[in-house]
């Protein structure tokens, strides 16, 4: 009787310094082992987690979280999910607590447009994406731009703003060539998830390929999304290690010369005091 092996997964090594540019750490999937989670991110040299707040008792708990831990910062604002739950006195909330916690929020978002789910109506999406663009200008705010099956009209409300004043990341890229192209000629940085690992990612693959360095960043979107070999379980920052892992396999760099780059960029993006110690 043969015994079944079970296969080994061995953990890739950064020597370098890793930023995951966007991770939801307030989401329940980690409640019971949150402080485990960040000690062995850290251990394995994931220095900095952004949190990214998706309405606004999320954003508090981001916040929340930067405060309690000295590695996670956040990020504020009302994804296209929750945009029709915005009330008037929303938004002067979300600025309200950026105005209070600047030490703790490194960016506005995610905001964007969503039209897979359409959870709210995409009407009220566009508005409040013009709406939120304008108020991550007013609290001096790089911004995480979600963007699901909504290219044209993504890049239409980007174009009529013009260049973002405090920079911004298309996060979870999901785009062909031509539309990597847009977003960079929009000034933006992408970042690429997980998905990245997949066997029917070529799309994806062939972008990353051609992607600057110095537009690249790097992102779990935990606990969604996790990369091979954990494909379909909970993701969470520590696997940014196989994302970075494939994308410096299909730029045929080091995983460390991926991590100076990707770090580097992080940190010009959320600016100083933010990761000081990269
Ligand atoms: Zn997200």
């Amino acid at each position: 009787m043969t015994k079944r092996k079970q296969k080994e997964v061995s953990l890739p090594v950064s020597g370098t310094p890793l930023v995951d540019t966007h991770c939801h750490l307030d989401m329940d999937a980690y409640k019971a082992d949150l402080d485990h989670i960040l000690q062995n991110a850290y251990q394995h040299n994931i220095r900095a987690i952004v949190s990214v707040g998706i309405d606004l008792a999320s954003s508090i708990a981001a916040v929340d979280l930067s405060r309690k831990h000295e590695m996670v910062f956040a990020t504020i604002g009302i994804h296209p999910h929750d945009v029709d739950n915005i009330i008037n006195t929303t938004l002067s909330m979300v600025a309200d607590l950026a105005e209070k916690n600047k030490n703790h929020i490194v960016g506005y978002g995610e905001i964007g447009l969503d039209y897979v789910k359409n959870y709210s109506s995409p009407e009220n999406q566009r508005k409040q994406f013009r709406n939120q663009l304008s108020l991550a200008e007013d609290l001096q705010l790089p911004v995480i731009i979600h963007d699901r099956e909504a290219h044209e009209d993504t890049l239409t409300i980007l174009k009529e703003r013009g260049p973002l004043k405090y920079g911004g990341i298309m996060h979870c890229f999901s785009g062909d060539i031509d539309f990597a192209q847009e977003v960079l000629d929009l000034g933006l940085y992408i970042s690429i998830p997980g998905t990245v690992t997949f066997k029917n990612a070529q799309s994806l693959k062939e972008v990353v390929k051609c992607l600057p360095l110095d537009s690249l960043l790097l992102e779990t979107d935990g606990p969604f999304l996790a990369p091979q070999p954990f494909r379909g379980k909970r993701n969470e920052p520590l696997y940014i290690l196989y994302t970075a892992q494939e994308v410096a396999a299909l730029r045929d760099i080091s995983l460390d010369e991926l991590a100076k780059h990707t770090s580097r960029n992080a940190k010009t993006l959320f600016g100083r005091p933010f990761f000081t110690d990269l």
